[in-house]
Order: structure tokens, then C-alpha cells, then sequence
């Protein structure tokens, strides 16, 4: 397998698959620049070897070609970032991006215009009718997948290598991410962000210093269950807070007032409880919690047992007293693993929990123990509380991170892969 560090750019072309999927605010200013700053060394390290750059990424979830999801509004940022001018194709096919990437030289970037203008990335078809019948769906599924053949294939012809450093779309198979790697047979590579991604979770799976105490939080056991079952074999403690926790508390007899609660989950909630005894897994459940009356950040608060709510009072975040039997924990492993908020950290008055539990992973990290963070809500926590820098490694992909935790091979890098 060919590596960026050591693969040659000289005199090369190479297109780079990056996530540039930025969130936008309603005057096209780039809110959170966390992944194009991710990407800028991979980029940079091409240009430094004397090759040239196409870039290509998504931008949000496009119906078509349309102004609000334009790459364009992102050059500025790229170029400030990059430090170079970029040149941009207004469209990812058609003779114009031909004729630019052709004519390309060492050290010029340019950028192509969203991949997801063209249902051909996805591979799946767009603007069905509600009442198509299973067959017509089917009819026409095989028409973009025939149609996103002739895409991937020119899109490989810009270039004389390719590499992917997007992880956040690592988890599927489309034409950017995974179908394109087929044409450089041995020139194909990830990037800096994918290598580093597959790293540090690898590192956590598979050769962990001890004890590993994996944090799970956020709103639903359903969501988590996979990755809750598949860390059982690698973690040595979990700790279980946020809107999950009363799932499990009810399936054990507890009364949780209105907080959130699956029903259909409670056997289940009982069974992974029988699987971590199983395991030999230690939980730590948020067992004494901040409940309120209302969802509503300035709803009454009480302090409870998750397992004694009130009526009329819902579980919202974790009490003071419970971080601190978690921070013990927490101070004793020497790999934490952290997936969801540990409360409704978007409302003031119930986001200490969740900024305690990224202070001490802060300090977790200054004594040693190597600190990993993935999921989107968790990222969104530690990124705006400002902790981000002070944790080990900060995953940028949400679903691809879980999907890579669960277990599943992701397609994008099986495609550098094999
Ligand atoms: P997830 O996407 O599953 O990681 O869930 C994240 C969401 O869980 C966030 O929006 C949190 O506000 C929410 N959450 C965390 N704790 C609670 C709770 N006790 N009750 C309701 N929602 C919660």
C-alpha cells in the first residue's frame, strides 16, 4: 500500500477526496472551520512534493445544482488556509474540468464544485414520486449506478494518483470515497486525517493501555446499542450517563418520572446488562442525577437517584456528586474512549456534566492517559467548551467512527486497502 509520507508527487496530479462539508450560516460564512483545517496538511504535503492538486468534497445534502450548497463560498477560506490561489470548476464533470485539471501545473490547486450536484456520487436516484412501485425504484437504482460508472471513471482521469482523507464519509461507498480508488490499482493512499483517524481508534481497539474506561452518553440506547456490545470486549470499565441511563433504570424497576425512555428497548437494557457481567465489564451508570420539571433550561431542578424521580420531573443531566465518583474512574484509566454528552449539554443549566467530564478528560490527558473523542455531539461539546486541543485525538467523522467502533469494515478504507 502506498503511503503519503513516501509516495512521490513530483510532476504528479493528484485528487484528493476531503470532507470540506462545512456548516454555513445564512450569509455563506463558514461557522466551524474544524475540517479544512484538518485537511491542509495532506494538502500541503502534495504541493511540497511538487505535485498538483484537485480537490473534490461534498456540501450538504443537495437536491441538485444549486447556489446554497456551492463549494465556492469555501475558496476564500481555503486559500487563506493553504496559503496559494485556487482555481475553481463549476462543475465536476463536463469539458471545463477536463480542460483544467489537463492543464494543471506543480504547485496549482484547483477545486471542484459539489460532487453531490450529481446524483451519480451517491449512486442513488433523486426526485422519485412517493408512490413508484418497489420494481421502478429498483429500474431506477440500476440506472445511476450504471450513470456513476462513467462519473468515477472521469473523475479518476484528472488525475495520476488519489488519495482519501475523508473520513467522515469513509462509511460510504460512493463514487468519491471508495469507487474511484479502483482505477490507481498502486497509486491510491489515505491522507494525514484518515491515517490519523485509523490510528487512533485502532490504538484504542486493539492495544489500549489499561484500564480503558469507554464514556457513552447522549439520547438513545437504540442508537448505541451496537457499539455498546462491541466495546464490551475491549473496555475495562463503562460509564453511562445522558438520556440513555432511564431506558435502563426503568427496565430494572426503577420510577423516572417523564425522562426520556425507550419501551421497546427495556429487554434489551436487561440483556446488556447480563452481557457486561459476561464480560467481566464494570458500570459505572449515572446514579444520582439533576432532574427538572420541564425541558427547559430554566425549568426547577431537583438532585435524585435516576432510579427515584419524581413524578413530573425528567432526568437531565448528572449531578456534581456523580461526576466526582466517575472522575475517580476516570483519573485511573490509561485509554478513555468518549461517545455523547452525559446531559442536554445544549441548555446552560445542564451542561456541567458534560464540561466536567471534558475537563477531566483535559486533565486525564496532561497525566498521561491517551483521551479520544468521537460523535458528533461529544465533538460539538468539547470544541465549543474550548477542549479540544487537550484531549488526545478529536475524531472528525461521527458515523464513520461509530461504524468503525462497532466493527464494521468502512468502504472507504477497504477501497485503499485491498
Ligand atoms: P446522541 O446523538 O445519541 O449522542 O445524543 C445527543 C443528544 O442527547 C444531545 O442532544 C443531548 O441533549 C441529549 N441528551 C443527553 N442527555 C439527555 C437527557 N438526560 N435527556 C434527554 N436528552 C439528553
Amino acid at each position: 500500500m502506498q503511503s503519503i509520507d513516501t509516495y512521490n508527487f513530483a510532476g504528479k496530479k493528484a485528487i484528493v477526496r476531503v470532507d470540506f462539508n462545512v456548516p454555513l450560516d445564512e450569509n455563506f460564512k463558514i461557522t466551524d472551520d474544524t475540517r479544512i483545517r484538518a485537511a491542509i496538511p495532506t494538502l500541503k504535503k502534495v504541493l511540497a512534493g511538487g505535485g498538483s492538486l484537485i480537490i473534490m468534497s461534498h456540501l450538504g445534502r443537495p437536491k441538485g445544482p444549486t447556489g446554497k450548497y456551492s463549494l465556492k463560498h469555501i475558496i476564500g477560506a481555503v486559500e487563506e488556509k493553504l496559503g496559494t490561489t485556487i482555481k475553481f470548476a463549476p462543475d465536476c464533470m463536463g469539458a471545463e474540468a477536463e480542460e483544467m485539471s489537463k492543464n494543471l501545473k506543480p504547485g496549482e490547486v484547483l477545486l471542484l464544485e459539489n460532487l453531490r450536484f450529481y446524483e451519480e456520487e451517491e449512486g442513488k436516484p433523486r426526485g422519485l414520486a412517493d408512490d413508484v412501485s418497489e420494481e421502478e425504484k429498483k429500474a431506477a437504482k440500476a440506472v445511476v449506478k450504471e450513470k456513476q460508472k462513467e462519473f468515477t471513471k472521469r473523475l479518476a482521469s484528472y488525475a495520476d494518483c488519489y488519495i482519501n482523507d475523508a473520513f467522515g464519509t469513509a462509511h460510504r461507498a460512493h463514487a468519491s470515497t471508495a469507487l474511484i480508488a479502483k482505477y490507481f490499482p498502486n497509486d491510491k493512499m489515505f491522507g494525514y486525517v484518515m491515517e490519523g483517524e485509523i490510528k487512533a481508534i485502532d490504538m484504542v481497539l486493539n492495544s489500549p493501555a489499561r484500564p480503558l474506561t469507554a464514556i457513552l452518553g447522549g439520547a438513545k440506547v437504540s442508537s448505541k446499542i451496537a457499539i455498546i456490545e462491541k466495546l464490551f470486549g475491549v473496555v475495562d470499565n463503562m460509564i453511562i450517563g445522558g438520556g440513555m441511563v432511564y431506558t435502563f433504570k426503568k427496565a430494572q424497576g426503577g420510577t423516572i418520572g417523564t425522562s426520556l425512555c425507550e419501551e421497546d428497548q427495556l429487554e434489551l437494557a436487561l440483556s446488556i446488562l447480563e452481557k457486561a457481567k459476561e464480560k467481566g465489564v464494570k458500570l459505572y451508570f449515572a446514579e444520582e442525577i439533576i432532574a427538572a420539571d420541564d425541558f427547559n433550561n430554566d425549568a426547577k431542578q431537583i438532585i435524585c437517584k435516576s432510579s427515584e424521580i419524581p413524578d413530573g420531573y425528567m432526568g437531565m443531566d448528572s449531578s456534581p456528586a456523580q461526576i466526582k465518583v466517575w472522575e475517580e474512574v476516570l483519573m485511573n484509566s490509561k485509554s478513555i474512549l468518549w461517545n455523547g454528552p452525559v446531559g442536554v449539554f445544549e441548555m446552560p443549566n445542564f451542561a456541567n456534566g458534560t464540561l466536567s467530564i471534558a475537563k477531566i478528560l483535559a486533565k486525564a490527558t496532561e497525566n498521561g492517559a491517551f483521551t479520544l473523542v468521537g460523535g458528533g455531539d461529544s465533538v460539538a461539546a468539547v470544541t465549543q467548551m474550548g477542549f479540544a486541543d487537550k484531549v488526545s485525538y478529536v475524531s472528525t467523522g461521527g458515523g464513520a467512527m461509530l461504524e468503525y467502533l462497532e466493527g464494521i469494515e468502512l468502504p472507504g478504507i477497504k477501497a485503499i486497502r485491498e
